[in-house]
């Protein structure tokens, strides 16, 4: 039971029904009141004339003197007649004159007159009930009717009846039992209970879809990645629902990214591992052999060794060099420094540094330049290391007497660079993996040509990171062609003040 006020629909059932109670209350106080209110002005409405017509009763008596025992006589009489009214004679201040009753329960001697007076102006019954003193008590109020009366030769005074006075003495005290107070309560408690079912059944239904909601986030960090809010309303709680379902979406993207990210470092550091590994068992075995055959060995045989030793930590090197350099582009250590530049007198400087390298196989090296190239934005050295890596691919790539094109063009606010070969081509199913890292072709393309297989994935990145795409189209034996754009240099137009 008290697990069940823990929960948020024990709470709320709760704190419903402790309103209702409390407005019940606050409901029953005003009925009761108001009943009371209306007893009242209903007794002081019919009365309103009674203490006017009793008065002729009293005049006669009334003369030089007062002639008490008279009046008391005219008051006890018309008190055994109607014992629900206590009259007084007061003075024009409101000082008891006569009354009939034992002395010791009269607690006031003098009455307020203010209330008499305005009994005696008003018209209007709306007015009523007026409340006047009531000379047995100090402190309690009481409906009551009034008239003016001639005391003694020239000094006025009033007649006063304290009405109903046990009426309104019971229902005060008695009001436990009264009708009133059992109706209303009757009501109230009818209320409360079916409020408090109605309302019950109503909040457990609203309730049920946060439960829902509960179990299936418990179930998600069971590792139930596939459980879902469904959604029936877009309610504050069906919006909640349906940010629950998208997070839980974008959890799921994430660890899809992280797991496929870690299969791909496993993949890399295979890779690695195996790209280390053969060329230092290479260096092992030609040094272990040159120590071991140091006597008999020729200074040509040792030369040659020694050769092949230098190319495997050469390339061992470039392999150390361009790991480091992807991976300070992935960290985004390395970042662009634009600047405007032109990509003709680049591309041709990077040309000319291939050129022997072109010749060495019988390549036609050729560029296209447009005469009026603009300007590109972008950072230079990343550029020369773009177009020396594709053309060094190009070349390495393309047979004896083959031919490599680099052309440059322009279009809207860019400029293409396009770098094509008459070479070996890439077979179609592993042109979507050449921008990935370590990747080969033919294993034993890399070993013939030295490449690193991380050439083309540090082409992409920094292509990437000037906010532009490369893209490759390849043919087997008919060449390949890798394509990109830059930024062209815009100069924004200077402002003279005049
Ligand atoms: P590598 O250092 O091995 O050249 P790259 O990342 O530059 O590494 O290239 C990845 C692979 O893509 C190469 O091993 C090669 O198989 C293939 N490749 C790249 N450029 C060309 C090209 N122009 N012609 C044919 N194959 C190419």
């Amino acid at each position: 039971m008290t697990s069940l006020f823990k929960t948020f629909y024990g709470k709320i059932s709760l704190i419903f029904l402790g309103l209702l109670f409390l407005l019940g209350t606050v409901q029953i106080i005003i009925s009761v009141q108001s009943s009371l209110n209306f007893v009242c002005e209903t007794d002081q409405t019919i009365n309103r004339d009674l203490a006017q017509n009793l008065a002729g009763e009293f005049q006669p008596f009334l003369q030089d003197t007062i002639d008490y025992a008279a009046i008391e006589n005219i008051i006890h009489n018309l008190m055994v007649m109607n014992p629900r009214v206590e009259i007084y004679l007061t003075d024009a201040r409101g000082n008891l004159e006569v009354f009939f009753a034992d002395p010791e329960k009269i607690k006031l001697k003098t009455i307020n007159t203010i209330p008499i007076k305005a009994f005696l102006q008003k018209k209007d019954k709306k007015a009523f009930p007026i409340m006047g003193d009531d000379p047995k008590t100090e402190d309690r109020k009481k409906v009551f009717s009034a008239a003016e009366i001639q005391l003694r030769p020239g000094e006025k005074g009033y007649l006063y009846i304290i009405l109903g006075s046990e009426l309104y003495d019971n229902a005060i005290s008695g009001v436990g039992g009264s009708y009133i107070l059992s109706t209303t309560a009757f009501t109230f408690g009818v209320i409360l209970i079916f409020g408090g079912i109605l309302g019950s059944v109503l909040f457990f239904n609203l309730t049920k879809r946060l439960r829902h909601m509960t179990h299936v986030v418990k179930e998600f960090e069971k590792g139930n990645y596939e459980q879902r809010i469904e959604l029936s309303s877009n309610d504050e709680v069906g919006q909640l629902s349906n940010a629950f379902n998208r997070m839980a979406e974008k959890i799921n993207l994430s660890m899809d990214e992280l797991r496929k990210n870690d299969s791909l470092r496993r993949e890399l550091i295979a890779n690695i591992s195996h790209d280390l590994r053969s060329p230092l068992a290479s260096i092992q075995g030609y040094i272990e052999t040159i120590l071991m055959k140091d006597e008999s060995m020729s200074p040509g045989q040792r030369r040659k060794f020694l050769e092949t030793v230098l190319t495997s930590v050469t390339n061992l090197n470039l392999l150390v060099m361009e790991l480091f350099e992807l991976s300070k582009l992935d960290a985004m250590q390395t970042k662009p420094q634009p600047e405007p530049f032109s990509i003709a007198e680049l591309l041709q400087d990077v040309v000319l540094k291939f050129q022997p390298q072109a010749e060495n196989k019988q390549i036609n090296l050729i560029t296209k330049i447009p005469t009026k190239l603009p300007m590109v934005i972008g950072d230079i050295g990343m550029m020369d290391r773009v177009l020396s890596n594709l053309i060094d691919n190009a070349i390495r790539y393309t047979e004896l007497n083959g031919k490599v094109v680099i052309s440059l063009s322009e279009n809207d606010n860019k400029v293409n660079v396009k770098v094509s070969d008459t070479g070996e081509g890439i077979p179609e199913e592993d042109l979507p993996f050449i921008f990935g890292r370590l990747f080969r072709v033919e294993k034993s393309r890399s070993k013939n040509s030295g490449g690193s297989g991380l050439g083309l994935a540090i082409v992409k990145k920094i292509i990437e990171a000037h906010n532009s795409t490369i893209t490759v189209k390849s043919e087997l034996n008919i060449g390949t062609t890798f394509l990109f754009t830059l930024d062209k240099y815009q100069i924004s137009p200077v402002k003279v003040k005049v």
